[in-house]
């Protein structure tokens, strides 16, 4: 059987090859080039000079990369011709030449194994569960909650391996924040070739950061081709879960919209709901007077007509940050109430569509996809993190945390100072006063500045006295009357699992435990709580960098891994030891402290709770996460034998 990234055999004329060539990835091509002839010249005879990649162009001259292109055309005709045969298997060593080749540096080998699973040249899925044995399987329902990114991955691979499984969604449609962010200009700010399930690589996309549309279809799809409608149940919500040792199961109550309830019996039970999607509305004196409309950014009321309206947009975080230019040019008036100055990343591609040429390679050029999501793994994993990290030693510590902080600041002010030129009063709003990437960074290609430069859009930094019934008054007594109020305030997200109830073992709260501290054993069980998983845990959002998709394929492997011990060996439970899960939040919380997160001058962030602590993100590089979850590690579990009845 051919390889699914072999690429599609194609028929398509000299010319129209020649024409896609001028939108490709020059260092994509060179690498498929490598495939398609089993010859390493075409690395070997080019090479990049950059330390950090330009995934679509390489830093290459431009007449180096006329010269791929000329030497690419008839290569790729010939392998036309010749009926576009499938490639042989290129030997591991040169596999290697061409990840350092593509990476400008030396790719180290903490990180062959997870790069190996993600370009997945043999295309066989290599996170894929193993199908149980029928009668071991029948015996181990599963309640998955929620049916965003990370409930249709459960729901796929549960499929695979042949589990009985309820989804148990709260919306009436599969995507989670995708399906329930609509408001305008909401799109993805990690690139959507990496922001996809490695095993479905959507060669469609019609932007590189594609837009909510695009991704809440993309969840849709998957839904349907991986036959998981007949197990999800729409529009109903889980309020509580209890676990009953007797008989070794959950009983999760759910609530239609009618507000009729209704158990499910499971013996696992798996969270979906991520991190960001209850909405947080601020306490504001006076909210409720507010005579005319007014929404969260997640809720956006699309039957409120914004033209010619005087509008509030309350927060400016990464939703503000999109909307704000998406209505700028309807609005009559648009105050964005920002309380704190976000940095932001330059990123002339963020609102880029793709080219016919491109999504043509994706389609035809063999492993040019898997290449091409290896370009935006690499500089858009880790690189994040070094910068994240604080050396002890970097002597400003109030400037930066670490040399290459300080690099990041540096290029960030850049950015901001070269486009606001004179206007000294905006420049005094929109720099940020506290170290680089210590908030989670924005992607931005100039729109944010040049929104807030309109005559019809203010900035306001004044903080929010009160809301009146048809004004916003800050703290200096100015009233800014407006007709509508936009909430881009964000969302609960350190409220781990708010607001269902978690019972476990002997009647353990989960909320109760966690008190404000959210801790998981790598993120995924908890103490007390036995087959309770989650996705998306606490210690498991990603501040950094990577994908929250990548991230939750580790984890359900992991998930996979518990679940077949549970059905093969006929087990009552599992759950992690208490000192296992105490030393995991140990050490994370070690590793936060050292981050520019934890920064003392970030007075406000999403990640900090109310005592200023964090427990949501994860402080670890990718190949530590990865290694850490790869498979359980059963010493550090209370089994429990023998499944009661
Ligand atoms: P957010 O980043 O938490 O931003 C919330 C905004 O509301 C901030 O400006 C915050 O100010 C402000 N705010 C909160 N409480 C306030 C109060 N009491 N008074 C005044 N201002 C207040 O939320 P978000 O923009 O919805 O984004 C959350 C996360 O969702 C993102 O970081 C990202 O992970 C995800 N997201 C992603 C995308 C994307 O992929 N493009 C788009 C949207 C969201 P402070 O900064 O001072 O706290």
């Amino acid at each position: 059987m051919r390889n699914r990234y072999a690429g599609e055999p194609f028929t398509t004329t000299d010319s129209e090859i020649a024409a896609a060539l001028e939108h490709l990835s020059i260092p994509t091509l060179l690498l498929s080039c490598v495939h398609i002839t089993g010859d390493p010249r075409f690395i070997r005879d080019f090479r990049q000079n950059g330390i950090f990649l330009n995934e679509i162009e390489g830093f290459m001259s431009e007449d180096d990369k006329a010269r791929a292109r000329a030497e690419a055309l008839p290569v790729i005709v010939d392998y036309r011709d010749r009926g576009c045969p499938q490639p042989a298997p290129l030997p591991a060593g040169l596999v290697k030449e061409m990840m350092d080749w593509a990476a400008c540096e030396i790719v180290p080998d903490a990180y062959l194994g997870l790069l190996a699973e993600e370009l997945d040249l043999e295309g066989r899925d290599p996170r894929s569960p193993a199908p149980l044995e029928p009668s071991r399987a029948a015996e181990l329902p599963v309640v998955v909650i929620g049916c965003g990114e990370s409930g249709v991955l459960a729901g796929i691979r549960l499929a695979q391996a042949r589990l009985p499984f309820t989804i148990i969604e709260k919306n009436v449609g599969a995507g989670g924040t995708w399906w329930e962010n609509d408001y305008p200009g909401a799109r993805v700010d990690v690139a959507n070739h990496f922001y996809c399930y490695s095993f479905e690589p959507n060669n469609g996309w019609g932007h590189y950061f594609a837009e909510q549309p695009e991704l809440r279809a993309y969840f849709g799809d998957l839904v349907a081709k991986h036959g998981l409608e007949e197990h999800i149940r729409w529009g109903t919500e889980v309020t509580d879960a209890v676990w009953d040792e007797e008989t070794g199961t959950w009983t999760v109550t759910t609530r239609c919209a009618d507000g009729a309830e209704s158990t499910v019996t499971a013996r696992a039970v798996i969270t979906a709901v991520g991190q960001l999607n209850r909405p947080h509305l601020p306490d504001l004196e006076g909210a409720d007077t507010f005579a005319g409309p007014a929404f969260h950014s997640a809720a956006w009321d699309h039957s409120i007509d914004l033209t010619g309206k005087r509008v509030a947009l309350i927060g400016a975080g990464a939703s503000g940050f999109q909307i704000a230019p998406a209505i700028a040019e309807k609005v009559a008036q648009l105050t964005v109430f920002q309380r704190t100055a976000q940095w932001m990343f330059p990123n002339p591609m963020y609102h880029d569509v793709v080219a016919d040429g491109v999504r043509w390679a994706l389609e035809h050029l063999p492993f040019y996809g898997r290449w091409y999501r290896f370009l935006l793994l690499w500089p858009g994993a880790d690189k994040g993190l070094e910068a994240a990290r604080v050396d002890p030693d970097y002597p400003d510590q109030d400037y930066a945390v670490s040399e290459i902080n300080a690099l990041a600041r540096q290029m960030f002010t850049g950015w901001i100072t070269d486009q606001v030129g004179d206007d000294q009063e905006l420049l005094a709003k929109v720099l940020p006063d506290y170290p680089a990437t210590g908030k989670r960074t924005l992607q931005d290609n100039g729109t944010w500045l040049s929104t807030l430069r309109r005559d019809n859009v203010d900035l306001c930094r004044d903080p929010i006295r009160r809301i009146t019934p048809h004004a916003v008054q800050t703290e200096d007594g100015a009233l800014r009357e407006v007709d509508v109020i936009i909430y881009a305030t964000g969302f609960r997200h350190t409220e781990v699992l708010w607001p269902m109830r978690v019972t476990g073992r002997a009647g353990t709260d989960l909320h109760a435990l966690w008190g404000n501290r959210p801790y998981a054993y790598l993120g995924i069980t908890v103490p007390s709580f036995p087959n309770f998983f989650l996705l998306y845990g606490p210690g498991a959002h990603l501040a950094h960098g990577g994908s929250l998709i990548f991230n939750s394929e580790l984890e359900m492997r992991y998930i996979d891994a518990c679940l077949a011990k549970l059905a093969d060996e006929g087990l009552h439970s599992i759950e992690p030891s208490t000192q296992a899960a105490a030393e995991w939040h140990r050490a994370t919380q070690a590793a936060i402290a050292q981050t520019v997160w934890a920064h003392p001058s970030i007075k406000h962030s999403y990640f900090k709770n109310a005592d200023g602590e964090i427990h949501t993100v994860s402080p670890w590089r990718l190949d530590e996460y990865w290694s850490a979850v790869r498979e359980p590690d059963w010493s550090q579990f209370v089994i429990t034998q023998g499944v009661s009845s």
